[in-house]
């Protein structure tokens, strides 16, 4: 098989790489496209999209592959793959990174940081730029410097008619306002530009454990925290067992318990100050709050949800931490039967919140807390495993209904169920003015195994 113009890898199913090509990082996908187009630039996206086009293939684009609902890979169709498109070029004098469309966060915190720079990206090492950043982006610098897509300056965009544009508040601004919070749904981001901020390059971080039998009071004490912190503290909880990780001592491996995640943005000294009330709240098991640099940090968790393990999430925006919702979580998160599903509550505001809340697609900036439920469980678990993670998943959500803020962080939705929230996640004016946008730039949905905005 050939593409017009493409001069990247193109791999079929009798290929050797064919299995791990098609992989994402839920190994509870298995679909199986007809064609991957491993693109080299942006020339091989554009011929891409329009042999896909022209064949009216099915079309599937990959960034980071890290979406739980794996949509970064179809059935039969083709697979628009960016993977191999990792580059990351920092402007130091202008604090500025252009990022290619299938970079990492790894890959941007390892080069912004070597210039004492970074941007608001994932906690997670290996989660992809792409599809994080086109749902709006949230981690422990949002309350400081906003979300990613209010650091996005321009993206250069090959739309569904296969012509290559740029989108920035100056050039095609509609396309711009889009792309910042409704996902992949307007073209193939092949590249990004992003404000950067000098961050560390040492910072005060890491997590502080409790054991899960404190969780109501070190939730309760959280909640009041949290309210009172300085938008350099990024704080994220998370409930579950503690993670096997050298850094943690062994005898606490796997033991039930809440965690509070730390990253202050700032100097030290004065995160030591931030952080000490949390630090002294009860009897912690551990902690690990200590002067780290700011890129090992952000890959810390990265050996706690491995490629290849099978997921399940659920999520939601929550009205606060009131104590019935506490009682909720604290009943539920511990519940689960694998020892690697957990729960985790972002704290958001600051930066997010002040934003002018129409200045992007992102529709939560009232919102302090949100949580999503990760089920996970091993390969070789499959079947009464899967069933019970999904269900405990469920149940947790269903269980946290009156505490719903009505919105959902598009990134965290999965598959199956999850399809119909896509409005719930964007609210109807601002799902409006989206399908507006993609009638103008996507007007037959060629891109629609996504999060999908429908053409309106
Ligand atoms: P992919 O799976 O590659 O793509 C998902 C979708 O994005 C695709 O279907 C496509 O529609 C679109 N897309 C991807 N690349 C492009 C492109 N180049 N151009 C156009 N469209 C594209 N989110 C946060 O905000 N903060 C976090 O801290 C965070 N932590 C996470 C931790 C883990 C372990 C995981 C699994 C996810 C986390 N997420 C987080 C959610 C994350 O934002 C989404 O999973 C996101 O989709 C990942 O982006 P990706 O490029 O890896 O996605």
């Amino acid at each position: 098989m050939e593409i017009n113009g493409f001069r990247g890898r193109l791999i079929t199913a009798d290929h050797a790489d064919y299995d791990t090509a098609r992989a994402v990082w839920n190994g509870a996908v298995d679909r199986h496209p007809r064609l991957i187009a491993r693109c080299g630039g942006t020339a091989d996206a554009a011929a891409a999209v329009r042999f896909a086009r022209g064949h009216g293939l099915e079309t599937a684009v990959r960034g980071g592959g890290h979406n739980v609902a794996g949509t970064a890979v179809c059935d039969d169709g083709i697979v628009i793959d960016l993977s191999e498109m990792r580059a990351v070029l920092v402007d130091p004098a202008a604090r500025t990174a252009q990022v290619q469309g299938g970079a990492l966060w790894g890959d941007v915190d390892h080069e912004t940081q070597a210039h004492g720079l970074a941007t608001t990206g994932g906690i997670v090492g290996h989660t992809g730029v792409a599809g994080l950043t086109l749902g709006g982006g949230i981690g422990f610098l949002m309350r400081k410097y906003g979300l990613t897509v209010d650091n996005l300056l321009a993206a250069e965009v090959v739309t569904a008619d296969g012509s290559i544009v740029r989108a920035s508040r100056d050039e095609h601004p509609d396309l711009f306002w889009a792309l910042r919070g409704g996902g992949g749904n307007f073209g193939v981001v092949t590249t990004f530009r992003f404000a950067l901020h000098p961050v560390g390059p040492t910072v005060l971080a890491g997590p502080v454990f409790w054991s899960a039998e404190d969780t109501t009071d070190v939730l309760r004490f959280y909640r009041d925290f949290a309210a009172e912190a300085p938008d350099e503290l990024g704080t994220v909880v998370r409930l579950g067992t503690v993670p096997p990780l050298p850094v943690i001592p062994g005898e606490l491996h796997w033991r039930p318990a809440i965690a509070v995640a730390c990253c202050y943005a700032g100097a030290v000294e004065a995160g030591e100050r931030a952080v000490r009330e949390l630090r002294r709240f009860g009897t912690p098991l551990v902690d690990l709050v200590s002067p780290t640099p700011y890129a090992a940090f952000q890959g810390g968790l990265d050996d706690t949800v491995l490629h290849g393990w099978h997921y399940y999430w659920k999520a939601t925006d929550l009205t606060g931490l009131s104590d019935a919702a506490i009682a909720v979580i604290a009943d539920h998160a511990y519940a689960a039967r694998s020892p690697r599903s957990y729960a985790a509550l972002f704290h958001m505001g600051g930066a997010v919140a002040r934003a002018p809340h129409d200045s992007t697609a992102y529709a939560g900036r009232d919102v302090a807390h949100n949580i999503v439920i990760d089920g996970v469980w091993l390969p070789e678990e499959s079947g009464e495993h899967a069933a019970g993670e999904t269900a405990w998943a469920r149940r947790f959500l269903q269980a946290l209904q009156s505490h719903r803020a009505g919105s959902v962080y598009v990134n965290f939705l999965d598959s199956d169920d999850d399809t119909s929230r896509v409005r719930e996640a964007y609210g109807d004016h601002t799902y409006r003015r989206l399908a507006e946008v993609k009638a103008k730039y996507d007007p037959d949905n060629a891109f629609h195994h996504n999060k999908n905005i429908r053409p309106g």
